[in-house]
């Protein structure tokens, strides 16, 4: 059971929620990590009294050394300072809830400290989850899924002592503000619609994700690491409740799910406390008033970026990170209003077409295929700005 934390995106809406379930449970926190947010930064800080404070901007950690100066508290910056709020000895378990692939090299550092991992940043897996993983089990550390899905196929698998009894592990998807429209109807999406998600209340990239269906296409290739599984064996199934977390099938023909409320502190807590539970003051799953429980498959011409993300996750190498750093950098543009919505997967498309694939990368290959990715995407907005749908 974790007693102190290291907290990477302490001021995001997986590191808030984390904060709650620290209060509730009574554990310490060793670091607290964020981009800019200064004056939540300063409030975190000054409740949970960590050894160390991270803001990755520059000038923010300046402001915050200014302002937290009456206490004795560490301040640093930048990729060091994530690095050593990641290696921490006082932490027993690092959350991973930065946003991109800003966090892989952080929780590979918690890893050869053999921190538990309370994994919640999906893009670290994505770009280089056959690495992290392989790392993970040399040096004996624990990595937990915060993902909603992913720690309900955690939950599920819970008792099975043989992997090979396992046949498909099946993901549920809201479906996003954009059920049941088509491809063209998608085309005028703007940022403001995208960010109105039914059920769950998130960062912007990641509501933006859950929008183009990419953010499940990210969960089937974090699935895959995590589980160890051909992307034949993960599906993925729109169930609009958000009730049915998600299923693991057994070659029996058994399905077990975790059901419960869409409420992020149910795998928060799970990740601190697993072999083991803890008692929650959150209310409870009622199963006669939750309403009817629906699936449907999902619309991969409306939604291309979960067939791309399948192809990447049959591809392998470091198709995965090229896919990702495409769509962050695509992602990012259509929130600044630079390109539309279904020029995400198009610009995601475009890069994958444009940088050649390596096979068995290592980890600067796979950095490389990051890099590559965004200057990719940055180069068609500035030449196809015509073409695209703006
Ligand atoms: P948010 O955007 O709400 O928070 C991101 C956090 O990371 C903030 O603390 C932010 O700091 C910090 N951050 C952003 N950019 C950088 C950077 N370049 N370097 C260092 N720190 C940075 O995201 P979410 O909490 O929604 O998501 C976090 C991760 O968890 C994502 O990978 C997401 O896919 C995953 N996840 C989220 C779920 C959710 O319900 N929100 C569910 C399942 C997974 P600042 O506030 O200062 O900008
Ligand atoms: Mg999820």
């Amino acid at each position: 059971m974790t007693k102190t934390i290291s907290l990477l995106g302490s001021t995001g809406s997986i590191g808030r929620q984390t904060l709650e379930v620290v209060r509730e449970l009574g554990l310490s926190v060793a670091a607290l990590t964020a981009n800019s947010q200064v004056e939540l930064m300063e409030k975190q800080v000054r409740e949970f009294h960590p050894a160390l404070a991270v803001m990755y901007s520059e000038e923010a950690a300046k402001e915050l050394r200014q302002r937290i100066d009456d206490l004795d508290v560490e301040v640093a910056s930048g990729s060091e300072g994530l690095l050593k709020a990641a290696k921490l000895p006082q932490a027993d378990t690092v959350v991973t809830a930065v946003v991109g692939s800003v966090g892989l090299e952080p929780t590979l550092a918690a890893i050869r400290e053999k921190k538990r991992i309370a994994l919640a940043n999906k893009e670290t897996l994505v770009c280089a989850g056959e690495l992290v993983m392989a790392e993970a089990d040399r040096c004996g550390a624990e990595i937990v899924p915060v993902d909603s899905e992913h720690s309900a196929i955690f939950q599920s698998l819970q008792g099975c002592r043989d992997r090979n009894e396992v046949t498909r592990l099946i993901l549920t998807c809201s479906g996003g503000p954009f059920f049941g429209w088509s491809h063209e109807q998608l085309e005028s999406v703007r940022p403001e619609d995208a960010l109105k998600h039914p059920n769950w209340s998130m960062g912007a990239k990641i509501t933006i994700d859950s929008a183009t269906l990419m953010n499940k296409g990210l969960e089937i290739i974090e699935a895959m690491r995590l589980y160890r599984l051909p992307v034949e064996q993960v599906d993925a199934v729109i169930h609009r409740q958000s009730i049915v977390h998600s299923l693991v099938e057994y070659r029996d023909g058994a399905m077990i799910a975790q059901l419960g409320t869409p409420d992020m502190k149910l795998p928060i807590r799970y990740a601190f406390t697993w072999p083991n539970r803890a008692a929650s003051p959150d209310r409870k799953l009622d199963l006669l008033t939750c309403g009817e429980l629906t699936f449907h498959a999902p619309d991969l011409e409306a939604f291309p970026c979960l067939r791309i993300a399948r192809a990447c996750g049959k591809t392998g190498g470091t198709a995965c990170a090229i896919m990702n750093g495409a769509n962050e950098e695509a992602v990012m543009a259509f929130l600044r209003r630079e390109t539309g919505f279904n020029d995400i997967h198009r610009l995601v498309e475009g890069a994958l077409n444009r940088i050649e694939v390596k096979y068995q990368p290592c980890l600067q290959d796979i950095l490389e295929a990051d890099r590559a990715a965004r200057e990719a995407v940055r180069q068609q907005l500035g030449t196809l700005k015509g073409n695209l749908h703006l």
